[in-house]
């Protein structure tokens, strides 16, 4: 079976997020499961080091924003197909912003453009390779589908995956002929979305499944509440509609191995996870000498992370005798607020504003608790890294927080199945009261011990998301 991924970003060569993650972890995982999963991917910056190892195996004349030509390379045990447009990719600043943060004003075309090169690859573009399935990930691949739908219905089948559905790709009406599009699709059960064109929701109308990356986010999206406007018609869709849990990279993410740690560890010998706590606190400037628990964020600073609320329940966190590390980037008042609490509360909050990934190992490997109080996660993965590293999560119940962390309510704990805590009320009551509980639990080792072994016990790698993944694309294959 081979099976070709549209995405914008791939770990560990460009990361802005989980997409990464995700598109980086699930060739490796398919590959045992039999299904050869190529990866098509722009041409960024960070990338220019691979194309002279590459060959090029299509070239296109008339993308969206002009020529390109796709490069195939192998690296990190991934076969990646390089969308080689200059004129498109080669710049300095993010992948999507420029250096002030703003979105690059040809973004449509850009990802029009990976889009398109998707769907004539899916089409047999390149010698010898014929894609059963094309695969896109968010809003930047959401066109594949619907170039494959324009070009007729003997065409490969298309699945697209929903990361976060708050990102859609909205731009005004004028740039449907730049992006090749029907304007005769351009209406209200089409590319339409009051009175913009809206490319996630294209893909939403023309791919053949749709998936998001929780049972319980792919429930809430049908809702107004989570479904940023597109619920109407993802409930039109909901036969096509399924959660699909995503897994990790549980060789780069082993605290038995990890390089970016003090000390390694695993289950049998959790005692040396106490160097990590140690490591950090001094490379944070925390004191050394509370005995409360160790709890950090590691997240985009935003709203949907819940962040403000829980700055402002810093003041409760440190007066209950806990300690909070917080390392991320974001928006400036939040990147300012956690500054100001370090400030206010020295010794007891440390705030490293970056990312920085091998900080973010030894985040997750120092650390008691990871704070984690999103409004909405599809799915999330730094819970996911605190259960493999006995950090144990702290989380809103939503989307794939709810999916993956089981409560320490008394039933669980009788089981010995807890995990972490679990939580409703996001605001700055709700998580003070789940601190009191963080608080009280950390004040019984043994208790704590059991739920970090349950917690690094639980299943957190691909497989059995891979399995289902091969057998959606099988099913749509025939
Ligand atoms: P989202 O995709 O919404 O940002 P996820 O939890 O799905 O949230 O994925 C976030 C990923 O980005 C994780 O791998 C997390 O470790 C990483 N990350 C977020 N902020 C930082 C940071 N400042 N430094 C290093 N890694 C970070």
């Amino acid at each position: 079976m081979n099976v070709l991924m549209v995405a914008s970003e791939c770990a560990p060569f460009v990361k802005t997020g989980g997409l990464a993650d995700v598109v980086g972890a699930l060739p490796a995982a398919l590959a045992r499961v039999d299904v050869d999963a190529q990866v098509l991917l722009p041409a960024y910056p960070p990338l220019f080091p691979l194309l002279p190892k590459g060959e090029e195996v299509a070239r296109f004349d008339d993308l969206p924003g002009g020529p390109g030509r796709i490069v195939k390379v192998k690296a990190e045990g991934m076969t990646l197909l390089l969308l080689d447009a200059p004129q498109l990719f080669d710049r300095p600043g993010g992948l999507y912003v420029d250096e002030t943060g703003r979105d690059w004003s040809d973004n449509h075309l850009r990802f029009g453009a990976l889009s398109m090169a998707g769907a004539r690859i899916a089409m047999g573009a390149i010698d010898g390779y014929q894609p059963d399935v094309l695969h896109a990930h968010d809003w930047q691949a959401a066109l594949a589908p619907v170039y494959l739908r324009m070009a007729g219905r003997d065409t490969p089948r298309s699945v697209i995956t929903i990361h976060n559905i708050a990102f859609q790709g909205r731009f005004g009406p004028q740039v449907l002929a730049q992006l090749h599009l029907k304007t005769d699709w351009f209406h209200p059960e089409g590319l339409e979305f009051h009175g913009d064109l809206n490319v996630l929701k294209g893909a939403l109308m023309f791919s053949d499944r749709i998936t998001t990356v929780s049972p319980t986010y792919a429930r809430e999206i049908l809702t107004p509440e989570f479904g940023m406007g597109l619920e109407g018609v993802l409930q039109a869709r909901a036969g096509a509609l399924s959660g699909v849990l995503n897994g990790i990279d549980t060789e780069a993410w082993d605290p038995a191995t990890d390089g970016a740690l003090a000390q390694t560890y695993d289950v049998r010998t959790l005692k040396r996870k106490a160097d990590n706590k140690t490591a950090l606190r001094a490379r944070l400037g925390l004191d050394p000498s509370s005995t409360g628990p160790l709890c950090c964020v590691v997240s985009r600073l935003t709203n949907q992370k819940g962040l403000d609320a829980l700055l402002e329940a810093v003041p409760h966190l440190v007066q209950r005798g806990a300690q909070l590390a917080v390392l991320g980037t974001g928006q400036p008042e939040l990147e300012q607020g956690f500054r100001d609490a370090a400030e206010a509360h020295p010794g007891q909050v440390a705030t490293h504003i970056g990312y920085d990934e091998a900080l973010s190992h030894l985040f997750q490997a120092g650390s008691d608790a990871i704070l984690i109080p999103s409004r909405f996660e599809p799915c999330g993965l730094t819970q996911l890294y605190g259960l493999r590293y006995g950090t144990l999560p702290v989380v809103a119940r939503t989307g794939g927080l709810a999916d993956t962390v089981i409560d320490a309510n008394v039933a669980a704990l009788l089981a010995k199945a807890a995990t972490g805590f679990v939580f409703h009320d996001v605001s700055a009551t709700g998580i003070a009261l789940v601190i009191d509980r963080v608080v009280e639990a950390y004040a019984d080792p043994k208790l704590w011990q059991s739920m970090q072994r349950a917690a690094m016990r639980h299943p957190v790698d691909w497989d059995s998301s891979a399995q289902a993944y091969r057998d959606l694309y099988a099913d749509l294959a025939g």
